[in-house]
């Protein structure tokens, strides 16, 4: 592919950070300009020679960042690196090189991290790195593997030109553990990992999942229980037209309450079920469910809802296309009703394969959207290619709307473009009244999110159904009588 044709939306990730007060309050204390003076506490907190904050400064701060990524479902990560052969550069060429070597890391992690993101000097030759805003713990690896690529280019020491290697361990929350104790232990563990297995390598932690391996394991199990035995839930989440507010559609989510503890969000089970090769037998349950369900929705004189279900990446394989066609013939629900939500993410690698079975799917009748559209770097120049009849915005973009005007300016890009290509764009997550007048102002016609519909269990999202076709029932007949009348005068 050209690379120089291809449109790359960004990622955005700031919105995080903006939103915590934390930050603001010690602004001055985590300030990365060095022109600014920076009136820092002596000590763990602060680094004189590279200007950065010491590893005091994490604690608290992180613990603000963790909750608000909890609740914003995005993954935050830890990211530790060393640099390799620290020493023998110190015993070399002295220790006034060994400080430029650390001032140079220092800026090349700076030049490489979004401005304002989070990092301290956490020893001699040692740093953190705080990336917030992630949607997933594999979408670390990149900007990591980017940091440690600048690092390792050619340098002038002490007028020889060198390579030197950093080694880096990534932990991630949820995964890795949601407390700063627990991510700093495991990040350094994956850290050592990396460095056990040569220079410049990265490792992320092998304890994935919050869990360590014992209690993995069980969840798998656990899992595999859910799945064999039902235990796994559907929740339906309505979609809303902005002009009219008549439900559009409605987002099947799958949902697990064990029968013992917390129930367990789909960001930790469904990659477990990806990971384990479970998924297959999950996906095609939710989607038969999902469509007998749906199939009830119908009501003499108004349109049903489009239902919408999650397809995951390691779906878009050959037997889909059967287990789709098998799902709405039992059904009985009319192909066009159907809409199969893949992410942005599934476009990496095989493109050409993954458009294959979306045009074998296209060719039953069902609808594709594409989810957390404008959180991966998918090019736009593939859309044209793409048979696929809605954009999901996601919920990163709308929840920076009124704070970044670069957001608004992408989110008002993405759904002028929608009307070029004659694909309809929802937005997701809306959560307040000002996000839904500026998706307005902006020509967005659906919309999904807490302010209008919370996820709920079927018979809920019926029963909004029937109230709002009853009001609707009404005020046509409403209508239809008044236009009788002024026909009979
Ligand atoms: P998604 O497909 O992007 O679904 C939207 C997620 O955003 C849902 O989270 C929903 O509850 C949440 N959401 C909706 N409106 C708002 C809002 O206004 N504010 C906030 N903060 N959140 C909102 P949920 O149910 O936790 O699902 C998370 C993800 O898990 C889904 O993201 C989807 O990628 C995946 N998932 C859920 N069910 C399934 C499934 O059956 N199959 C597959 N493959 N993936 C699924
Ligand atoms: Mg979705
Ligand atoms: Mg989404």
């Amino acid at each position: 592919m050209d690379q120089s044709s291809a449109i790359q939306i960004p990622r955005r990730n700031k919105a995080i950070v903006r939103s915590f007060p934390y930050r603001e309050a010690n602004l001055a204390l985590a300030s990365r300009d060095q022109r600014v003076p920076t009136p820092l506490i002596a000590g763990e907190f602060h680094d004189s020679l590279t200007g950065l904050p010491g590893l005091g400064y994490l604690p608290g701060v992180l613990r603000g960042l963790i909750g608000q990524a909890r609740s914003s479902h995005q993954t935050l990560a830890l990211v530790a690196f060393k640099i390799d052969d620290f020493r023998l550069v110190c015993e070399a060429y002295g220790r006034a090189e060994g400080n430029k070597l650390i001032k140079s890391v220092a800026s090349i992690l700076r030049a490489q991290t979004d401005p304002e993101a989070i990092i301290v000097r956490a020893g001699t030759n040692k740093f953190i790195v705080v990336l917030t805003g992630l949607a997933g713990a594999p979408d670390a690896i990149k900007p990591v593997q980017q940091i440690l690529d600048a690092i390792a280019q050619p340098r002038d020491v002490a007028g020889q030109e060198l390579r030197i290697t950093a080694s880096a361990g990534i932990s991630s929350s949820p995964n890795d553990g949601d407390d700063y104790e627990t991510l700093l232990r495991n990040c350094l563990a994956a850290m050592h990992e990396s460095m056990s297995k040569g220079p410049g390598a990265m490792r992320t932690h092998t304890g994935n999942v919050a869990l360590d391996a014992v209690r993995r394991l069980r969840l798998r199990a656990d899992l595999g229980r859910a799945i064999e035995n039902k235990g796994i839930s559907l929740h339906y989440q309505p979609q809303f037209e902005v002009h009219g507010g008549r439900i559009c559609g409605v987002e099947a989510l799958a949902r697990w309450f064990p029968e013992k503890g917390r129930a367990i969000e789909p960001r930790v089970f469904i990659p477990l079920a990806e990971q384990t090769g479970m998924i297959g037998a999950l996906g095609a349950w939710v989607l038969q469910e999902a469509c007998r369900t749906a199939a009830r929705w119908h009501v003499a004189e108004e349109s049903p809802p489009t239902l919408c279900v999650n397809v995951s990446t390691h779906q878009i394989n050959d037997e889909m296309c059967a287990i789709i066609r098998r799902a709405i013939e039992e059904a009985r629900l009319a192909p066009e009703r159907l809409e199969l939500e893949i992410t942005e993410g599934s476009l990496q690698g095989n493109l050409e394969g993954v458009i294959d079975c979306l045009k074998q799917w296209k060719a039953l009748g069902v609808r594709i959207a594409l989810d957390d559209f404008g959180t991966g770097f998918s090019s736009l120049s593939h859309l044209s290619r793409l048979p696929v009849d809605r954009l999901k915005l996601d919920r990163s973009l709308i929840q920076g709307l009124a704070a970044d005007t670069r957001n608004a300016a992408i989110v008002r890009s993405i759904i002028a473009l929608g009307k070029e290509l004659d694909i309809s764009v929802i937005a997701e997550g809306v959560e307040n009244k000002e996000q839904l007048q500026m998706l307005r102002d902006f020509g967005c016609t659906q919309v999904q999110g807490y302010l209008l519909a919370r996820p709920a269990p079927a018979e809920d999202v019926e029963s909004l159904l029937s109230s709002q076709w009853a009001i609707r029932k009404t005020r046509f007949e409403a209508v239809r009588a008044a236009s009788q009348l002024r026909i009979a005068s």
